[in-house]
């Protein structure tokens, strides 16, 4: 084992060093933008962990047909890193990634990424002041560790009675089955999410016949997409700031959203009234389908979905959806509510991700020895949604109620990156070498982001979302306008915090540059 960082000549599957300033967990955007703000400091000790066998966590997995961000390209990408070519308005999973790919190029962070090198535990230890982590591939210490691995990562499987006896083939969205064709076959789809509403469209026309098990039907809005044309491509790559204000409109007509999700109720009537238009004239001649598909809550309890095929899709002739359940699974088969049983030979699961009970909180160890999901019994809760109570000089990005309903959540993720900079920057001045927010901030901040939730259409808008977790709290979305949540985080607040100041030994260490 190597015993310096992460050298800018290694490749990813060099050894792990001994010992790093910052590990970071994940190279989906988190990470990625993380290690780019390091560099940017001059901070080169650091390594990238990553579980998979390259980067891009989100981008890399979900590779369903139709799969697609569903917030403008020009608004899901970096700020600092602007892509002039992308093809539409709304980029696809392979542009997406190959997007990832040229920032890991061009920032130069290969060196510093290890895959197949997943967390399996990271333990704290105060009297060195340090993460021991372990992964596969051996284990590293560090004095700062990031947490950048994802609120929609772990595939959610639904608990269905007899599942296990189903003989034909299964998978979820986000593990699609590439080497099994689809063509002519009976196909049962669970879940209306947003993955579903983009996969349900593209394999419809080659099935036999599809089923779709829908608990509750999702709003979907008219998707504005259409080719970027090549005279913008054009202005973009050679008058940048055309591009950083179709940015800017981006930016702000998503933020107009908050208007009506949290700050007037009133306006919520509108977009009611374009989603009932939209599934009017994507249906126009089955009212009892239409009436299945009728949302009962209000438009953004649920993430807002943007589709101009999936409503069609499930009008056609070869279409079925379900809303009694399912009752079982048999090997051939499943069995609804009403008793009717749908002949099928593959189940796809549109069923989401593990968001509020996320395996990384099974895998930290704080100051008391006590694992993040024991200290989150009660639900997730950090300060600024980024430190955690009793887990010294950790960082998580996209941590609780970071997550965001309307906008893009790089920009929550580019707000992060800052807050968690500065504190590294202080933490370099000598200013202290370990950090846990004090109960009273995260109480403070906590009851405050739960206020803002208070009379919102995520909290009341009718509908049960995974935004809830189990106790019915909104744990996951930031609530508000993000620029707000990047005031709140444009500084590291150190006053907020326990602070272990830097021992001798350890400023003698930093000085001779060891
Ligand atoms: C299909 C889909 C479409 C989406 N579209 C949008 C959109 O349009 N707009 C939007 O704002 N958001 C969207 N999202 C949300 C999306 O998850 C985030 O935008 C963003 O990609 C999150 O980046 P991340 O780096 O935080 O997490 P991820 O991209 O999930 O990356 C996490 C990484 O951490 C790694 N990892 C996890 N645990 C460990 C471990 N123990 N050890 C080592 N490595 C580990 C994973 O392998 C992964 O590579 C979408 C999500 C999905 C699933």
């Amino acid at each position: 084992m190597s015993t310096t960082a992460a050298s800018p000549q290694s490749p990813t599957a060099a050894p792990l060093p001994d010992e790093v300033r910052v590990a970071i967990v994940g190279s989906g955007f988190s990470g990625l933008g993380m290690a780019v703000g390091l560099l940017e400091d001059g901070e080169r000790n650091f390594v990238i962990l990553e579980t998979a066998d390259d980067i891009g966590g989100t981008w890399r997995d979900n590779v369903y047909p139709g799969c697609a961000c569903d917030v403008p390209s020009h608004m899901y990408s970096f700020s600092f890193a602007p892509n002039p070519d992308w093809s539409r308005s709304f980029a696809t999973q392979p542009e997406i990634w190959a997007y990832q790919q040229k920032v890991v190029e061009r920032f130069g962070l290969r060196p510093y990424v290890r895959t197949r090198a997943e967390v399996t535990s990271a333990t704290w230890h105060e009297d060195e002041q340090r993460w021991h982590v372990e992964t596969p591939r051996g284990s590293l210490r560090a004095q700062f560790l990031v947490a950048g691995t994802g609120p929609l990562c772990e595939p959610k499987y639904p608990d269905l009675p007899g599942l296990d006896t189903f003989e034909g083939t299964v998978f979820h969205s986000a593990r699609w089955r590439h080497d099994h064709d689809l063509t002519g076959e009976r196909i049962a789809v669970i879940g209306t999410g947003a993955s579903a509403i983009q996969f349900v469209p593209k394999i419809q026309p080659q099935a036999q016949s599809l089923v779709l098990f829908q608990r509750t039907p999702p709003w979907v809005l008219p998707r504005p997409d259409r080719p970027i044309t090549r005279f913008e491509r054009f202005l973009f790559r050679r008058l940048p700031f055309t591009q950083r204000l179709a940015r800017l409109g981006v930016y702000l007509t998503r933020e107009s959203f908050v208007l009506s999700f949290n700050h007037v109720g009133a306006l919520r009537g509108l977009p009611r009234q374009v989603g009932l238009a939209h599934l009017k004239r994507s249906i126009p001649h089955d009212e009892a389908l239409r009436a299945k598909l009728t949302p009962d809550y209000q438009v953004g309890c649920k993430r807002v979905l943007i589709s101009n095929d999936y409503l069609p899709a499930l009008g056609a002739p070869n279409a079925d959806v379900v809303t009694s359940g399912i009752r079982e699974v048999r090997p051939h088969s499943i069995v609804d509510h009403d008793g009717v049983e749908h002949e099928v030979d593959t189940i796809i699961h549109g069923t989401g991700f593990h968001v509020t009970d996320q395996p990384i909180a099974e895998r930290l160890r704080g100051a008391d020895g006590r694992l993040l999901a024991e200290h989150w019994q009660q639900g997730m809760e950090a300060y600024r949604g980024t430190t955690i109570e009793g887990f010294p000089n950790l960082f998580m990005l996209v941590g609780p109620n970071t997550g965001l309903g309307h906008n893009s959540i790089i920009y929550m993720i580019e707000s992060q990156v800052r807050y968690v900079r500065d504190a590294l920057r202080r933490a370099r001045q000598g200013r202290f070498a370990a950090f846990t927010p004090k109960p009273a901030a995260v109480q403070a901040d906590n009851d405050e982001v739960q206020r803002r939730l208070q009379g919102t259409v995520w909290t009341e808008g009718g509908c049960a979302s995974w935004y809830m977790d189990a106790r019915g709290r909104n744990t996951t979305l930031w609530p508000d306008f993000t620029f707000l949540y990047r005031r709140r985080v444009a500084r590291f607040d150190e006053e907020q915090y326990e602070t272990t100041p830097v021992r001798r030994r350890e400023i003698e260490r930093e000085t001779v540059g060891v």
